[in-house]
C-alpha cells in the first residue's frame, strides 16, 4: 500500500485544466494550487489531466501506464504518462498523472479553435472520464494504493461519477469510492446533440429527464450532479444563487433536489506565484509597508502600453471576453470614463463582437486606452501591479480570481455584488472605512449607469490618499491562501466518509 500519513487521505483529482500543465481560466488555477495545498498538509494527492500539445512537463516525465478504454465498443489504446513534482516541506509528492491520446489532445486549443469548440469534445472527454476511472482502478488493483476520494471538477469530468454509479458491474472493486464535484461554473455543462448519447457507452434508460438528457440533449453536468455523493462550489454566495432560476442556467431544479445541498467553499489563491515581494514578472517589487515599487511598476505598465507616464487613474480589466464577465457594462460607460482624467489597461481574449468592441474604443482613445487581446500571464501579473482599481462587473462570478490577485496587489476592486466577489470584497461603507476594513466598492444593478456610480465614488475616493490608503492596505493584508480552503475540503472528504472532521 502507498503509504499515507496516519490521517492523511488518498485523493485522486480529476480535470480539464491545471496549473501549471493547462490554463484557460480560473479553474486551472484552482486545480493546480489545492492540489498543491492538499499535499503540503500531509495527504497523497495524484492528479490526472489531458496530455495535451505544449504541456509544461519536466524531463522525468515517464510512462507510468497502459490503458485499454472502451470507445463505442471498441478498445482505444491510451499511455498514461507520470510526473511526480517535490512539494517543499510535504512528506509526498505531488503525482501528476497526463493521459496521452493524441488524436483527441495533441491540438492547438484545449476545447475549442479559432472560436469554435471542436465537434468531437463528447469523445475527447468521455475516453478522459473512462481513463480517469481505469487509473483508479488500476491505482487499486495493481500498485495496491487506497483510494479515498475521487474529485471532480467541473462537465468534462462530471461522466465519471456517471459511469462509476451507473455501471456498477464495470467497476466493482471502486464502489467504496466516495466521488465530490466541484462547479466551477454553472454557465458551461457539456452539452451535446441527443444523438450523441450512443457514444457515451452508457444505458439507454439514463437518456431521461431523470438522468443525463435535457431538453432532449445530452448533459455531462447534470449527469454529474445526480450521480456523485457531494456537490461543491466555489463560494457560499453562489452555493445559494444557484439553486435559483436567474442563476442555475437551467440546473436549479437538480441542484435544489439534492437533499444534501451544495456546499461553497471560497478559493483561495497561490500566494507565492501571486506575489507582489517577489514576482519576477514585475519590474519592481513590493510590500504592503512600502509601495514605492507599486508605482514604478505602474509606470512601466504605461510605458509597456505606450501610454503616457501620467499620475491619473489607472482602471484595469482583465479576464476572459464573455457575456458574464459584463464587459459590455464597461463599453458603455467609456466615453464618460474618458471625459474624466483616467486610463483604463484591458487583457482578454473571447467573443469576437467584444474584442471589436474594444478595439473600436482603443482606436478612439489611444493614448488613454492599453489594449491586450491575447492570453497573456506575465501581462496579468504585471496589470494587477501596474493599476490603481480593478473592475469586475461579472453578471455572475462562481469565486472570481483576478479580484482576489488585486487585493494581493494593493490593486483596488470594483465589482458587482454576487458570488464570489459579494463573498471577498468588503465593500467601502461608513462603518467599513471606520473599522478599516473596507477593501474594495460593490455595485448591485447589473447596468451601465450603476457601474458607473461605484466608479465615480471609487475615482473620488481615489483622490483622498488618507482614505485610499488604508484600503489598499487592508486588501493586501487579507489572508487569501489556499490553507483555510483546503481544511474545508478535507472536512467535506471527510464528511462523505462518515468520519470526523479534521477541523
Ligand atoms: P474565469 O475562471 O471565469 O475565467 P477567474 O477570475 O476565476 O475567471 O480566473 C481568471 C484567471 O485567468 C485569472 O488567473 C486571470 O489572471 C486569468 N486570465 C484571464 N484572461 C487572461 C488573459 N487574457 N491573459 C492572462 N491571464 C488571463
Amino acid at each position: 500500500m502507498t503509504p499515507v500519513s496516519e490521517d492523511g487521505l488518498n485523493i485522486v483529482m480529476a480535470a480539464s485544466e491545471a496549473v501549471p500543465y493547462a490554463k484557460t481560466g480560473g479553474l486551472a488555477d484552482v486545480v493546480g494550487a489545492l492540489a498543491l495545498e492538499l499535499t503540503k498538509s500531509g495527504h497523497h494527492v495524484t492528479l490526472v489531466v489531458p496530455g495535451y500539445r505544449r504541456r509544461a512537463t519536466s524531463e522525468c516525465c515517464q510512462l507510468a501506464m497502459r490503458l485499454s478504454i472502451p470507445m463505442d465498443g471498441k478498445p482505444v489504446g491510451v499511455m498514461v504518462e507520470e510526473e511526480n513534482v517535490p512539494v517543499t516541506g510535504a512528506m509526498y509528492c505531488l503525482r501528476v498523472l497526463f493521459v496521452r491520446y493524441d488524436p483527441y489532445f495533441d491540438r492547438q486549443g484545449l476545447y475549442q479553435e479559432d472560436h469554435h469548440d471542436y465537434p468531437d469534445n463528447l469523445e475527447r472527454f468521455t475516453l478522459f472520464c473512462r481513463a480517469v476511472l481505469e487509473i483508479v482502478r488500476n491505482l487499486i488493483e495493481t500498485q495496491e494504493t487506497m483510494v479515498d476520494v475521487l474529485h471532480l471538477h467541473d462537465w468534462q469530468t462530471a461522466l465519471c461519477a456517471v459511469y462509476l454509479k451507473a455501471l456498477p458491474h464495470e467497476y466493482m472493486r471502486l464502489n467504496q469510492l466516495k466521488v465530490l464535484l466541484t462547479l466551477h461554473n454553472m454557465g458551461y455543462q457539456g452539452v451535446f446533440p441527443g444523438q450523441q448519447f450512443v457514444k457515451t457507452g452508457l444505458p439507454p434508460s439514463l437518456f431521461s429527464p431523470s438522468g443525463l438528457e435535457f431538453y432532449g440533449s445530452i448533459n455531462c453536468l447534470k449527469g454529474g450532479i445526480i450521480f456523485s455523493d457531494a456537490v461543491s462550489t466555489v463560494s457560499p454566495t453562489y452555493a445559494k444563487e444557484i439553486m435559483t432560476a436567474e442563476y442555475g442556467c437551467g440546473l436549479e431544479g437538480v441542484l435544489v433536489n439534492r437533499m444534501d445541498g451544495v456546499k461553497g467553499i471560497t478559493n483561495g489563491i497561490d500566494v507565492a506565484a501571486w506575489n507582489p515581494e517577489s514576482d519576477p514578472y514585475l519590474s519592481a517589487q513590493y510590500t504592503v509597508a512600502d509601495l514605492s515599487g507599486k508605482q514604478a511598476c505602474k509606470r512601466a505598465l504605461q510605458r509597456e502600453l505606450e501610454l503616457p507616464n501620467r499620475d491619473v487613474p489607472l482602471l484595469a480589466v482583465i479576464g476572459r471576453l464573455t457575456f458574464q464577465k459584463g464587459f459590455d457594462l464597461l463599453i458603455g460607460v467609456i466615453p464618460e470614463l474618458m471625459s474624466l482624467d483616467t486610463q483604463i489597461v484591458v487583457l482578454g481574449t473571447g467573443d469576437q463582437h467584444l474584442e471589436k468592441q474594444f478595439s473600436a474604443v482603443k482606436a478612439r482613445y489611444p493614448d488613454r486606452i492599453g489594449l491586450c487581446l491575447r492570453f497573456d500571464e506575465g501581462m496579468a501579473h504585471r496589470i494587477e501591479a501596474g493599476s490603481d482599481m480593478l473592475m469586475m462587473p461579472s453578471r455572475y462570478e462562481p469565486c472570481g480570481l483576478s479580484q482576489l490577485y488585486s487585493l494581493r496587489y494593493g490593486t483596488v476592486p470594483i465589482v458587482r455584488r454576487t458570488g464570489g466577489l459579494a463573498d471577498t470584497v468588503v465593500p467601502f461603507r461608513p462603518s467599513t472605512v471606520k473599522s478599516r476594513c473596507a477593501t474594495g466598492f460593490h455595485f448591485i444593478e447589473a447596468s451601465a449607469d450603476s457601474l458607473l456610480s461605484a466608479l465615480l465614488l471609487s475615482l473620488h475616493v481615489y483622490k483622498e490618499r488618507e482614505i485610499w490608503q488604508p484600503l489598499i492596505q487592508a486588501g493586501m493584508k487579507t489572508d487569501l491562501s489556499w490553507g483555510r480552503s483546503a481544511k474545508l475540503y478535507v472536512d467535506l472528504y471527510r464528511e462523505m466518509q462518515g468520519e470526523r472532521r479534521e477541523s
